[in-house]
């Protein structure tokens, strides 16, 4: 496995802002990423993960860490009966596709989320009432103690969370699915990613919401519109003029631009609402919103 030395994570977010990781590798396999791990420990380096980077936000003077971007098997789909099997590396539209082929349903909300299974089980990534809690049987944790599988109820997969912490790989998930008819997949993932295209800017640079919905009336983008947030803008980074939860990189924008904004996101939703914002992106690197 080569190791690559201060390479750009912009390139590796779907927002396209952020510095360099001091050490980076693509380990295909499990023992790939043993050693990944290993090697981590040596340097004393904390170790990350990027999937595609859809919900993430990387500081521009770079993360001083050995990122990790699952590649080969660990990214690869099987069907397995009413199992999906991805490796935590698989893009969602990949998993999507296999189900869909095998006539497996219960996986369309993720049409819209365009991830990775890794990410998707970190954040509990979910839409339209379903999320990764609901269809994962167990994923495959890799960290310097070994492999060991879990359950959603010992990942503590709750809205947006697990409990997983830093250094702990998804590896592979099993996504338990039902049988179901192609056709019928294919109008329903089609209806739900109308539904996307209409409410939320899905032709722009963005990491996906940006606030966890609070416990509230309002969401966190209509209690941002109320605020008279939509189209406020810092340097290149731009607060949604479609959806107020997301943040666009409308010209060139830097990381500390989105941080900018959101922090002034928030002074104006607990100026206004008495609510203090919990920010559902994940930060990589020295970022700080206070
Ligand atoms: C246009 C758009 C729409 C979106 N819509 C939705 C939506 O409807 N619902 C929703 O929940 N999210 C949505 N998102 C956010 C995002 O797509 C999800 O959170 C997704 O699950 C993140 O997956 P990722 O692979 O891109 O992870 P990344 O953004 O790369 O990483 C996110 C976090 O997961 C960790 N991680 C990534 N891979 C692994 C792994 N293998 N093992 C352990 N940790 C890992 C990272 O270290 C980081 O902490 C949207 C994003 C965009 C850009």
């Amino acid at each position: 496995m080569i190791v690559e030395h201060d390479v750009a994570l912009a390139r590796f977010t779907t927002i396209g802002t952020g510095g360099p990781a001091r050490l980076f590798a693509r380990p295909r396999t499990l023992p790939d990423l043993e050693e990944a791990l290993a090697l981590a420990g040596e340097q004393a380096l904390p170790v990350a993960v990027v999937g595609l980077g859809s919900n993430l936000l990387v500081a521009d003077d770079g993360v001083d860490a050995l990122v990790l971007r699952l590649e080969g098997e660990l990214a690869a789909v099987e069907v397995d009966g009413q199992l999906v099997i991805a490796g935590g590396g698989a893009a969602n539209a990949v998993a999507l596709h296999a189900a869909r082929n095998a006539g497996l349903a219960g996986f369309e909300f993720a049409c819209a989320i365009p991830g990775t299974a890794g990410g998707g089980v970190r954040m509990n990534a979910g839409a339209y009432g379903s999320d990764w809690a609901g269809v994962m049987k167990r994923a495959l944790v890799v960290s310097s103690g070994g492999p060991a599988w879990r359950t959603p109820s010992e990942l503590g997969l709750t809205y947006r969370h697990s409990d997983l912490g830093d250094g702990e790989i998804v590896a592979r998930v099993e996504v338990e699915l039902q049988l179901g008819n192609p056709d019928e997949i294919k109008a329903e993932v089609k209806e739900l990613n109308g539904l996307r295209k209409a409410a939320q800017p899905t032709n722009r640079r963005t990491f996906g919401s940006v606030f966890k919905n609070p416990d509230h009336d309002l969401s966190a983008g209509r209690m941002l519109e109320a605020c008279g947030l939509k189209g406020h803008r810092i340097g290149g980074a731009q607060i949604s003029p479609k959806h107020a939860n997301f943040i666009e990189n409308a010209d060139d924008a830097r990381s500390a631009e989105a941080i900018a904004l959101m922090a002034e996101a928030r002074r104006r939703a607990r100026e206004q609402f008495g609510v203090l914002l919990e920010h559902e992106v994940r930060f990589l690197g020295a970022l700080d919103l206070s």
